[in-house]
């Protein structure tokens, strides 16, 4: 589809890398992975490079999802401490040769920077969080306006100064996921697109096999990365995963000769260089959250992040409300489930959130007044109550392993959390402490509903 301008909207904006899907689908395996986006794509390297048998199993395509539709930021800026030690492992496996480095991921480091006077109160908040990572040896620091103005050249008016990472950067979400698949089979793995995972199957209280749409596939052990779909899977398995969605919007532009390579956040705007000259342009803080049912079922679980977060939420209520209400909350394996009738997630961008970050950007950096939209897209980000995915095994559900609810920042991630994923499955020692990112903390008592875990 094309919108006025000429700018391709959609899937038909993205230029996903194609990864071709295996024949057959093989009998048995040591282990499926549930999502091909890059936390699955990831797992199942590591998995198959210690000689397991996987197959990964994708509804739709390759990263055609979050994986391939975000902004392409790699950051350690302003992530929660939790996070730190999993996102260095994350930067060295981006970087190393002997794991992702030699792939055709895009990634290179060229600094973060955000901007203070984005938000009401943000300079507080940043050197906040620079006392919380104290300890880590990251090279984070307050900029003050002059250097902020050396780093990202040609501001129209003299700039704040900000929080800037030199060793944060990016890669390219079109084709990370693809790149990392490939490598994935040329382990052993198989990859099948267009093959959703129905429903998983249990004998003598532990993982048995999955059902797919194309058929059977024996297994004893599931890795469940289906992002935003995550809660609706687990809840035919009788798990109240607490996980909800919002939408963000992002464009590309073609390339912008002599523009910033400094990656930028902002008032009202965002942006990353790409390796092809042109931009990912947005805002940062303009997700939008469309209340549907879930919302209200988990209303307990994310007040807390509802109070502190409502002031960058654009709350919606419409269509969405309706479609989710429609979609089936408990199958069979052998009935037609929302993962085929909704290949791929692929929301309407937010035209105002777009137009903003345009009319901003240009006015603050007039290099990006002569900039062309090549293409528009939105995407669902899965969202957990603390911001933190989970990531480790569910006990309720022997075989069964979740890395899921990257709340918005799990591409940068991804190479260390389908990693210490994989470790777990494997029983060796994981690269991080995973404490933090247990599904048990979500547990309440059984007078508040929610035990399995
Ligand atoms: C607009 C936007 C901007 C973002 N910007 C950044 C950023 O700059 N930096 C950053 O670090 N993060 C960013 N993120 C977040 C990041 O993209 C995600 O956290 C990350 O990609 C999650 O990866 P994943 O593998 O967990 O999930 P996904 O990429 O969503 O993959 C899950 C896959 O599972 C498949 N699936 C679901 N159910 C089934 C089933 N039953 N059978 C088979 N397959 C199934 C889906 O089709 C999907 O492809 C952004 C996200 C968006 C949308």
């Amino acid at each position: 589809m094309t919108a006025a301008g000429g700018a391709a909207t959609g899937s038909a904006a993205l230029q996903l890398r194609a990864v071709r899907s295996d024949p057959a689908l093989p009998k048995s395996v040591d282990v499926i992975v549930i999502g091909a986006g890059i936390v699955g794509a990831v797992a199942a390297w590591h998995l198959a490079k210690r000689g397991l048998a996987v197959a990964l199993c994708e509804k739709g395509v390759i990263a055609g999802e979050q994986s391939g539709r975000n902004w392409g930021w790699c950051r350690n800026t302003l992530r929660h401490p939790a996070e730190i030690p999993l996102m260095r492992q994350s930067m060295r496996d981006w970087r190393d040769g002997a794991v992702f480095g030699r792939l055709d991921t895009g990634f290179r480091t060229s600094g973060i920077l955000y901007f203070t006077g984005r938000n009401a109160g943000d300079e507080a908040a940043y050197e906040a969080w620079l006392r919380s990572v104290d300890g880590f040896g990251l090279d984070s620091r307050m900029v003050t306006a002059s250097e902020a103005a050396r780093l990202v050249p040609g501001g129209a008016a003299p700039t704040q100064g900000g929080l800037f990472t030199a060793s944060d950067g990016g890669a390219e979400p079109e084709k990370a996921t693809a790149a990392i698949a490939e490598a994935a089979r040329s382990l052993g793995a198989t990859i099948h697109g267009g093959c959703a995972v129905r429903a998983v199957e249990m004998q003598a209280g532990k993982v048995s096999g999955v059902v797919t749409e194309h058929g059977r596939i024996g297994c004893g052990t599931v890795l469940l990365a289906a992002g935003v779909w995550s809660r609706l899977f687990a809840g035919n398995l009788g798990l109240d995963l607490p996980q909800l969605k919002v939408m963000g919007s992002v464009m590309r532009t073609h390339p912008l000769p002599a523009g910033p390579d400094v990656s930028v956040a902002g008032r009202r705007f965002g942006w990353r260089r790409r390796q092809d000259g042109g931009y990912i342009v947005s805002q940062a803080d303009a997700t939008i959250f469309d209340i549907v049912p879930d919302s209200f079922r988990l209303l307990r679980d994310f007040r807390p992040a509802f109070s502190t977060g409502l002031k960058t939420l654009r709350l919606r209520i419409g269509r969405q409300f309706i479609e989710e209400a429609r979609l089936a909350r408990r199958w069979r394996a052998d009935e037609v489930t929302p993962f085929e009738t909704v290949r791929i997630a692929e929301p309407e961008p937010a035209g105002r959130v777009l137009e903003q970050a345009a009319s901003k950007v240009s006015e603050a950096y007039p290099v990006f007044a002569g900039m062309k939209i090549a293409g528009r897209w939105g995407g669902l980000i899965d969202v957990m109550p603390d911001a933190l995915p989970v990531i480790g095994p569910v006990r309720a559900v022997p075989g069964l392993f979740l890395a899921t609810g990257f709340s918005g920042h799990g591409f940068g991630i991804g190479p260390g959390a389908g990693r210490l994923a994989a470790e777990m499955i494997a029983g060796d020692r994981p690269c991080v402490d995973a404490g933090g990112f247990r599904l048990d903390r979500f547990a309440r008592s059984a007078a508040g509903g929610r035990t399995a875990a």
